[in-house]
């Protein structure tokens, strides 16, 4: 059989079946959450592991991952002074626990400039800023992770900080604010919906001084395992060069985690089963699934597996690391593939589009805040294939990291798009003799990390020296 009829075949199968539909109602009506470190989260993992067996991937297993767990607590905010409210929050997880009463201060979009015009004014006070909208290259630049302004506001001398979701509805935005290393955030940190943050703001004008007090609980467990889950479908040409793809299976314990990110997970599962049904030879090197654990908390589960290769002296096997966090979140036909910093492989993946009759948006931006970001440190060239639901009118996560990221948000269609344009694209990668990416330097890596200013978090959180290359 030639290469497009194996496309044939595995169009044919992904259009004609709702296999994916039925497995996020799966992982969301039935296993829930899948919060990290939760029962929710564990039952995934087995849930996961049993499909993979059941489509025949061989060397399934669970990859155990240990980090600090979180559990939520109580939460308040009211205004105490000169007036009395009190207004709905959420505790961000892995938020500093405590009651805190201090000053409020308005640290508008909470980007680096805005702190900066606040000066010694911010010290002592908690900042209300607007949460991310994390919309790259909206507006004409780079808008700053949650945990980037966090770093911010700590380093501005905030007392803690309050994030305004920025998309209307009365949803408290979450995300968590971990330290990396599975211990609380330096401040208390919490989020708000649109409305309430409007009218909190609306109160501080008014009044020109307020003093807020907040109240933040949750549980630290720091013996939690979860698990990665991992299976191969073995290449016939190249075994031993690995193409490992996959999104995380975890969500946020407030929401059912539909699209961000039982989508990308039930999309990576309905990859493996059509790949998985061709003959031998029509995978040149292996294709490894890995359904993340932990990432909402920290990118755990792919550091984990990340790790693993180092140890295992296995990184330079790594051809190719595709996340699909985002994947099949869209009503089908909206793919975008970012690749991380390398343009030497925009050229291979445009030819892709072409031959394959199917548009993709197609971009480089290497960004920390997913789970290609531990293969990328390393020097091995990394993409995400996501599918934004264009239609929506939201800003930044849409409806993720709220209650509303629900089952009903979610479509057969846009599963099914997802699913076909990646299957297709590993198949290409799979069998290309001629792929343009490789594992970079460890100079070169640092010094591209350098430049974007990722190396301020990677040194801050203990995490420079994973930094690697083909050189080591
Ligand atoms: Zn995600």
């Amino acid at each position: 059989m030639t290469s497009s009829a194996y496309e044939k075949q595995i169009i044919g199968e992904i259009w004609t079946t709702d296999e994916p539909y039925r497995n996020l109602e799966h992982l969301t009506d039935v296993l829930g959450s899948r919060w990290a470190g939760s029962d929710s989260e564990h039952a995934a993992g087995e849930f996961l592991k049993a499909k993979l067996e059941s489509y025949g991937l061989t060397n399934v297993q669970l990859q155990p991952v240990a980090f600090g767990a979180w559990t939520r607590g109580s939460e308040e905010l009211e205004i105490t002074s000169p007036v009395q409210k009190s207004f709905s929050i959420i505790a961000l997880p892995y938020s500093k626990t405590g009651v805190f009463e201090s000053e409020l201060i308005d640290a508008g979009n909470g980007e680096e400039e805005d702190f900066a015009k606040l000066g010694d004014t911010i010290k002592g006070k908690i900042a209300i800023i607007a949460a991310e909208t994390n919309a790259a290259g909206v507006r004409g630049k780079l808008l700053s992770h949650r945990t980037d302004k966090l770093r911010y506001a700590v380093d501005a001398g905030a007392a803690g900080l309050i994030y305004i979701n920025q998309n209307p509805g009365f949803l408290r935005i979450s995300g968590s604010v971990g330290s990396g290393q599975g211990g609380p955030s330096a401040i208390p940190a919490v989020g708000t919906s649109w409305e309430h943050g409007q009218a909190i703001l609306r109160e501080l004008r008014r009044q020109g001084r307020v003093t807020v007090k907040l109240t933040v609980g949750g549980e630290f467990n720091p013996d939690n395992v979860s698990y990665n889950v991992v299976g191969d479908i073995v290449g016939s040409k190249h075994p031993d060069q690995v193409i490992v793809f996959g999104g995380h299976y975890d969500g946020h314990d407030i929401s059912q985690g539909a699209l961000d990110d039982g989508a990308g997970a039930v999309v990576a599962l309905e990859t493996a089963r059509v790949l998985a049904q061709l003959p031998a030879e029509a995978i040149g090197c292996t294709l490894r699934i890995c359904l993340f654990c932990g990432e909402e908390v920290g990118l755990y589960g792919a550091w984990g597996n990340a790790k693993w290769y180092e140890e295992q002296g296995q990184v330079n096997n790594l051809r190719f690391v595709l996340n699909m966090d985002g994947a099949g979140s869209g009503k089908g036909g909206t793919e975008r593939l970012t690749v991380h910093g390398r343009p030497e492989l925009v050229p291979f993946f445009d030819q892709f589009i072409k031959d394959s009759h199917y548009k993709m948006r197609l971009t480089d931006e290497l960004n920390s805040h997913s789970d290609h970001y531990p293969y990328a440190i390393r020097g091995v060239p990394t993409a995400t294939i996501s599918a934004p639901d264009d239609s929506s009118a939201l800003v930044g996560r849409g409806w993720g990291h709220t209650e509303a990221d629900t089952l009903d948000k979610a479509h057969l269609r846009g599963l099914q798009t997802s699913a076909m344009a990646t299957a297709r694209l590993l198949l290409a990668v799979s069998n290309a003799e001629d792929f343009p990416g490789s594992r970079k330097s460890k100079a070169d890596m640092q010094a591209q990390l350098e430049e974007l200013g990722l190396d301020i978090a990677l040194k801050r959180n203990g995490k420079w020296d994973l930094v690697g290359g083909s050189d080591q």
